[in-house]
């Protein structure tokens, strides 16, 4: 192996996983001339799901550095979202927002594999198909072990750090050491099933629809539609269209793999405008895919020498599209208290509660949005208030007209209001429409 494959044996910070947040916060603290090393299990490009972002995620481009790479990558415009929710249509147009670039529908394979490449070329040590294992969080010298995959054999290894930043995602490897990963009331836990289809039509925002190959002269929307079960999401990207589903963990339970793929397309055939939309449409046998048992969060996220972040921290329902959006706010804050606690460390704890809190407040934020119910376990309302109070207006009122498009919101609502934010009247932007001309 040559050197510059051979993993050290130790660096400052030592981040697990290579999605979003893992690439952003490797990417900001090399900026920064820190010393990482990123593992990463997969070899990109990876498959992922989540592929429709809203417009706040240009800023933490912006911070990383990758915005111009994400522009030159071509990646669809969308123009807004339209929901049918119990019959009632809803329409909204980030335009009308003011927000000067726009919301995007990506492959996520092509656009995790940018986010890494950043990192690299920021200076962060990144290696690909070795899998971490163990952290050892000792105070002054952490140690992660990990598999090293890259070979015919494969090896074990560990490296020293004085940071900690695990970024691994649904495997959430240091909440499984801490047992820390609390699964929300079965009510609000999840299952989805999804996949891909070559040539479906889509929807654009005047509510008629185009066929595949008008996606980048007619912006699409991200359509949702409710059904019996839950709801539907159907994200037209470049080649194919992303379609999936979410249901209660419990409509499926007894279903076998391949009675669950039987589910999602007679589903999809029976759905109100799905049915039009995927008429002509080619479905992408091996595209079909699962995540089970969600929403989640950790009860423990930060400490003196380790961060959890992005989906390693938490997890909600993905209706209003915040999860690659919490994974770059996560990592912009863990970034900062890193870069602090490695300027003086006597303030390590202090840097790692006030992130631990940051961290907290936006998976409330999410929660109180996507989750009917609110409350109770692991989330502090007056946190969220605090955080309501911090958003840029354009942003909160962008999530405040979103609220209505879904019957899961009223928490919401309410706190944005107990939050006495001067907000203008936004349920205008949430605009009602008659019927869409699919
Ligand atoms: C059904 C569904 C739909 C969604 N839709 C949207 C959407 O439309 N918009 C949106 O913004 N979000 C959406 N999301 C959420 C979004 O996909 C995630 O929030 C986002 O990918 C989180 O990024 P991350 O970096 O935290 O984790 P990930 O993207 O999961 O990356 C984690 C990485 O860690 C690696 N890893 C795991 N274990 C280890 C280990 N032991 N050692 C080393 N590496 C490891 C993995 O290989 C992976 O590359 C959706 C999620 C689901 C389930």
């Amino acid at each position: 192996m040559s050197i510059s494959n051979r993993i050290p044996q130790r660096c400052d910070v030592l981040v697990i996983g290579g999605g979003p947040a893992g690439s952003s916060v490797a990417a900001l603290l090399a900026k920064q001339g820190v010393d990482v090393v990123l593992l990463e299990k997969a070899l990109h490009p990876r498959p992922q799901v989540g592929e429709s972002l809203i417009p706040h995620v240009w800023k933490y481009a912006e911070l990383t550095g990758a915005a111009p790479l994400m522009e030159q990558q071509g990646f669809v415009a969308k123009a807004g979202g339209i929901t049918v929710w119990n019959g009632k249509i809803h329409r909204i147009a980030f335009a009308e927002f003011g927000f000067s670039r726009p919301a995007l529908h990506v492959e996520r394979d092509i656009f995790d594999e940018l986010l890494l490449n950043h990192a690299e070329e920021q200076g962060a040590q990144v290696f690909q198909q070795v899998a971490a294992r163990e952290a050892k969080l000792e105070l002054e010298q952490p140690e992660v072990t990990y598999l090293d995959k890259r070979g015919a054999d494969t090896v074990e290894g560990s490296i020293r750090c004085r940071f900690v930043v695990d970024a691994s995602g649904s495997a959430a490897v240091l909440a499984g050491q801490f047992k820390s990963k609390r699964l929300i009331d079965s009510r609000m836990r999840f299952l989805s099933l999804w996949g891909h289809f070559k040539n479906s039509r889509y929807v654009g925002a005047d509510g008629r629809s185009y066929p595949a190959g008008e996606v980048n002269k007619v912006r699409p929307v991200t359509f949702v539609t409710s059904f019996e079960d839950g709801w539907i999401w159907h994200i037209a990207m470049r080649q194919v269209s992303s379609v999936g589903l979410v249901i209660n963990t419990d409509r499926a339970r007894a279903m076998n793999k391949a009675e669950r793929e039987r589910y999602f397309l007679y589903t999809l055939k029976s759905a109100p405008y799905l049915d039009l939309l995927l008429d002509e449409a080619e479905y992408q046998e091996n595209s079909f895919s699962q995540r089970p048992d969600y929403s989640y969060y950790s009860s423990k996220l930060c400490g003196e020498n380790f961060y959890c972040i992005g989906d390693a921290a938490s997890f909600v329902d993905p209706i209003y599209s915040h999860g690659v959006l919490n994974a770059f706010y996560n990592a912009s804050i863990t970034a900062l208290a890193i870069g602090e606690s490695l300027q003086t460390p006597a303030y390590r704890a202090r840097h790692a509660q006030l992130c631990e809190n940051r961290i907290r407040q936006f998976y409330g934020f999410s929660r109180s949005l996507a989750l009917g119910e609110f409350g109770g376990d692991g989330v502090d309302s007056e946190l969220v208030r605090r955080f309501m109070r911090q958003v840029p207006q354009v942003e909160l009122e962008l999530m405040l007209a979103a609220s209505f498009m879904s019957e899961r919101s009223e928490n919401f609502h309410q706190l944005a209001q107990n939050a006495g934010l001067k907000i203008r009247p936004t349920q205008a932007r949430a605009h009602v429409m008659d019927k869409l001309l699919l």
